[in-house]
């Protein structure tokens, strides 16, 4: 398999305003170039676009291509498994969905302490082995976003584990939150070949700040900055597939063009990344991946990726001396809760996989845009 997966996370919109307005023609050109091109892994998950990514790559891929065209990994919604019973009744949902008879890749989703304490207490790892066994799924994994002590854990409790997806990007490769490479490091000791997310962490990676741009540019005039962030995760030697939700055909044209037939990062390309990351570490204020899984808990409907990003290119923008964002909060916020409505409950910090200070993050905001 060549080693870029296609992510159904962030799909085009024809309204940005609203996730389940996919382009699907959009989308289906996009598929096709994927497949020309010789790619073949596809990635979903149940909660992805409100529940609706799976039904959207069934109309795209599945009922488009023959089954043996493509390889298919799609994920247990860990939060909505509340009995035994539920293992089995979510897994089928998501075959229709799918419009599948089986599962190249299944995963326990987002997997952290409180998720494992509940797959063991309704035995959902048995569940996977069991549906591998009846030929429904091909490999059985989990993707991470925990420390490596409990990864360390995990993989010892389940040894039948194939893979384990972990979110690495060159930012997050040392950062003590993420723990990026320790895990990595663990998964390798192990020999599990590991899958990666987020490694363009959202899209922050392409946004960089200019100084750190110009590095790559300097070096590599027409390669994109999302290129480095792609190659640096693939270019590690026990990864053995790099996703990117691509949002429009442009990024996936880009991206399949210099993953076509891959190279790794040379000696002096790794050391342009360790300068970038030195820059972007100084300039970066919330590192939020805009993953959304704060937002559904929030008693207070604050949308809080949105207010993140804008905080985040506001202080960005303020150093470049052109900054948009207070006219954007502004505008955001005649519909939607201020960032100072935040009432502390906690709820989104305990769901956060990046470990943010969400409540201080929302309280920096109110103080930049509400004064
Ligand atoms: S702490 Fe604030 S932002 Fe977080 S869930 Fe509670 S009200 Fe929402
Ligand atoms: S604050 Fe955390 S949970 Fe919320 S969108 Fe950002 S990274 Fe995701």
């Amino acid at each position: 398999m060549k080693k870029l997966g296609f992510g159904f996370m962030r799909l085009p919109l024809l309204d940005e305003n609203d996730v389940l307005s996919v382009d699907v023609d959009q989308l289906c050109r996009m598929v096709d170039t994927f497949i020309e091109r010789g790619f073949t892994y596809f990635d979903t998950a149940y909660v992805y676009h409100k529940q609706q990514s799976e039904v959207f790559l069934k109309k795209v891929l599945s009922e488009r291509y023959p089954r043996d065209r493509f390889q298919l990994a799609t994920k247990l919604p860990m939060p909505m498994v509340n009995s035994v019973e539920d293992n089995e009744k979510l897994f089928n949902e998501e075959l229709e969905k799918c419009g599948v008879e089986y599962f190249d890749y299944y995963l326990l989703h987002a997997m952290n302490a409180e998720r494992f304490e509940k797959a063991k207490k309704y035995n959902s790892w048995e569940f996977l082995k069991k549906m591998k066994a009846e030929g429904k799924i091909r490999h059985i994994g989990f993707s991470f976003h925990d420390d490596v002590k409990l990864l360390e854990e995990m993989l010892t409790l389940w040894p039948e584990t194939e893979f384990v997806q972990l979110q690495i990007n060159y930012i997050d490769w040392e950062n003590p939150s993420i723990q990026a490479k320790e895990c990595y490091d663990l998964c390798t000791k192990l020999g599990k070949p590991v899958i990666v997310m987020e490694p363009i962490k959202g899209g922050s990676l392409v946004n960089i700040p200019e100084d750190a741009e110009k590095l790559f540019r300097d070096y590599a005039p027409d390669a994109s900055t999302a290129s480095w962030a792609v190659r640096y995760a693939a270019s590690l030697d026990n990864v053995m597939m790099v996703l990117s939700g691509m949002s429009n055909y442009s990024q996936l044209d880009d991206n399949t063009a210099y993953m076509e037939n891959f190279v790794p990062l040379n000696e002096e390309e790794k050391a342009i990344v360790d300068k970038v990351v030195d820059i972007i570490n100084s300039s970066i204020a919330v590192p939020c991946t805009a993953c959304g899984y704060c937002v559904d808990g929030c008693p207070m409907g604050i949308p809080i990726p949105k207010y993140f990003a804008l905080y985040n290119a506001e202080l960005q923008a303020l150093n470049k001396g052109f900054s948009t964002q207070q006219t954007y909060y502004t505008n955001m916020t005649v519909t939607l809760p201020k960032a100072s409505r935040c009432i502390g409950c906690g709820a989104c910090e305990a769901s956060c996989p990046q470990h943010i200070g969400i409540i201080d993050g929302l309280k920096l905001v109110a103080e930049r845009f509400e004064k």
